[in-house]
């Protein structure tokens, strides 16, 4: 399209002398506009798997060979090494609360492309892909159910769900959760695995940042306990928000911790980063957690947080 001509149009506001010499075709600048080079994902290698799916499972940090009936009754940790296997959000729910004491909320909430982001693959594809995946539909299960004789407000991210990332339905569901658990009077439980803000979302993620820490600040003037858990890997737009404002902040052994990626702050700070860097054995040691609770001893360790937390109450 003539860009000067179009410019005389509309600058002038007067009838334009002469029109576009070349009339823009279907689609015309705009198409050569949109066309960007194809990501080649056939380079990007795949790894011919060693053994049948479903039966054994590798670990990443011993090499044993771990059958997956066991890892599944082992919270899916190595019963070699202990090395921590992610693992589903409903399933680390039913690990933690007595049985058929959780009551989901907003289980329905989904997420809307307001943005229409159109990228390799569009959000909405993704989503409704990821929907039929799982039983998930987005990356947060809220809801209110019993440890021992507490009634808390537990929030479980899952890192299947688009990589753990926050958009409006996890800020949402998270702010619902915390705002039931300040008018009940019982203390909030969220437990962290993200990569960040949903880039798909854009400025509306970003926004969960400040409404979860919102709720929480209200929620600390009721002075009622929040407690986060971190679970590898958290990272950015989480961790700067809710992840990292709990009253006690606890961990998972190994789990990677952070803000920016080890690789961006060693390209910016030009320094070697310390061994262990990011893990939580390394933020315990500087003071950012609080303690590391294997996933097999999670429930009994937060009862005990619990009976402690409350019996200032009474
Ligand atoms: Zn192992």
């Amino acid at each position: 399209m003539d860009t000067t001509s179009f410019l005389k149009k509309t600058i002038s506001g007067v009838t334009q002398v002469e029109p576009a010499l070349t009339p823009p075709t279907a689609g015309g600048a705009q198409a050569t506009f949109a066309k960007k080079p194809k990501l080649d994902s056939a380079k990007s290698k795949t790894r011919k798997r060693e053994i049948p799916e479903g039966l054994w499972t590798k670990c990443p940090s011993c090499a044993s060979m771990i059958f997956d009936k066991e890892l599944d009754e082992n919270l899916q940790v190595c019963p070699k090494c202990e090395h921590h296997f992610p693992i589903g959000s409903r399933e680390r729910i039913h690990s933690l609360v007595e049985t058929c004491s959780f009551e989901e909320m907003d289980a329905e909430m989904a997420s809307v492309d307001v943005l229409g982001f159109k990228g390799v693959a569009t959000y909405k594809s993704k989503l409704d892909a990821l929907k039929k995946k799982s039983t998930l539909k987005d990356a947060v299960v809220t809801g209110i159910g019993k440890m021992g004789a507490h009634t808390v407000a537990l929030g479980v991210m899952d890192f299947n769900f688009l990589g753990g990332s926050m958009g409006s339905v996890v800020g949402e569901k998270l702010t619902r959760l915390i705002e039931r658990g300040t008018e009940g009077g019982w203390p909030v439980i969220i437990i962290s695995t993200s990569g960040g803000a949903r880039m798909y979302e854009g400025m509306f993620s970003l926004m969960q940042m400040a409404k979860t820490s919102a709720a929480l600040a209200y929620h600390a003037q009721r002075k009622l306990p929040y407690i986060s858990i971190l679970v590898n890997p958290d990272y950015a737009g989480v961790m700067a928000s809710y992840a990292s404002l709990g009253d006690l902040i606890l961990a998972e052994p190994k789990a990677m911790i952070g803000f920016a990626g080890p690789r961006v702050i060693k390209d910016t700070t030009q320094a070697e980063l310390p061994p262990g860097f990011q893990t939580s054995e390394f933020l315990l040691d500087h003071g950012l957690i609080d303690a590391i609770v294997p996933r097999k001893e999670m429930k009994a360790q937060l009862v005990k947080y619990l009976d402690y937390l409350a019996s200032g109450k009474k």
